[in-house]
């Protein structure tokens, strides 16, 4: 059977994942615990072949948001840990026996909750206490936080398994990052932490780990997709490849002495932004061309004056190489005012994905 061919589409470059993975942990201090962040379905990257992929990359332990993506990781895998980083929900915390989650709380209501249902259920359940160093999103505040570990280790049904705080600033305030890093050694120190779990650094929070203690677990998202979060500012701890490309095809082209222009099979219906700048550019022929007027829903139309020979059917990379060009991530998010966090996850599931191995 012919199989169709696909309007638009991102590939997944499994192998490069895999070794991403591999290459961050050469760069951290000997032991130190990976956790591979998988939430929004790894970052718009098919969370079940990533997670199987960063298993093979030797991967520790796996985090997510919520308790749904926790009873997806739990249909591939048993063996390894989940953290979930976000706040459960009171009426989800009875998922977390079921899929067996660690919480991230920092209010003493959760503590309470989970202490009775694990009581009821004859269970000892291991979680991890976050903390506010100033991120000031959610976390116990720190200068807080030790009774509150005080008072979490006073429960028989709970066993504090870590410690973890967010930078909100790693990649652009090193003295507000040195600060955080102050405030959470503080609580470490006074609280006398002793085997359990203590992290603090995520992609762009890597370049702070130095010698690691007493920090011994990574919490690593956008590093391991391929980006650096530096934007080729400063150089990340480990030389990554790029993992997602997104493609489309020439649908048609049309020729005036004026000008030539093809439509492009991907519109904003494609998470193709609708906001690009004049700078904008796609990839057809190995040479780049750029996207003019708006996009609309199922298309997008650019300039072809570059490629005389372009025609219907040709590949159209909006991410990803072509010939000897290249358009990374970084230039694509920049074009439309995106961090590229949200670029990868804002390619909708009409988009077919292709995973390569
Ligand atoms: C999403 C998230 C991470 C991963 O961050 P990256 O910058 O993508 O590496 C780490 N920790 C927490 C708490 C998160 O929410």
């Amino acid at each position: 059977m012919e199989s169709l061919l696909n309007r638009s589409w991102i590939e997944i470059n499994l192998s490069a994942l895999e070794n991403n993975v591999r290459k961050i942990k050469a760069a951290l201090p000997q032991g130190t615990t990976y956790i591979a962040v998988v939430k929004a379905d790894a970052y718009g990257h098919c969370m079940p072949q990533s997670v199987i992929r960063f298993l093979k990359g030797g991967a520790d332990m796996f985090a997510v948001a919520n308790m749904y993506e926790v009873s997806r990781i739990r249909e591939l895998v048993s063996s390894k840990p989940v953290l979930v980083l976000s706040p459960i929900l009171p009426a989800e915390r009875k998922l977390v026996f079921e899929y067996d989650a660690i919480p991230a709380i920092s209010t003493a209501e959760e503590a309470m909750d989970f202490d009775t249902l694990a009581r009821e259920r004859g269970r000892i359940l291991n979680l991890h206490v976050k903390i506010d160093t100033g991120m000031g999103r959610f976390g116990v505040w720190h200068e807080k936080a030790v009774p509150f570990l005080r008072e979490i280790s006073q429960y028989k049904n709970l066993r504090l398994a870590g410690i973890f705080t967010h930078l909100s600033s790693a990649d652009c305030d090193e003295a507000y990052t040195h600060g955080q890093i102050a405030n959470f050694k503080r609580v470490i120190d006074e609280f006398g932490a002793q085997n359990i779990m203590i992290h603090l650094h995520a992609s762009a929070g890597l370049n702070y780990i130095k010698s690691g203690a007493p920090f011994n677990a990574v919490r690593v998202g956008l590093l391991q997709y391929g980006i650096s979060p530096f934007g080729g500012e400063r150089q990340a701890i480990a030389q990554v490849e790029p993992v997602m490309s997104f493609k489309a095809r020439i649908a048609s082209t049309s020729r005036t002495p004026q000008r030539s222009i093809a439509t492009v099979s991907a519109g904003f219906a494609d998470g193709v932004p609708s906001n690009f700048s004049k700078k904008a550019c796609v990839l057809i022929r190995g040479k780049r061309c750029p996207i003019i007027g708006n996009v609309s829903l199922d298309e997008t139309i650019v300039n072809i004056d570059a490629v005389p020979d372009a025609r219907e059917g040709d590949e159209v990379v909006f991410i990803g190489s072509q010939g000897g060009e290249f358009i990374d991530l970084p230039s694509y998010s920049r074009w439309t005012r995106r961090i590229p966090w949200e670029s990868m996850v804002a390619i909708p599931k009409r988009v077919a994905r292709q995973t390569r191995a």
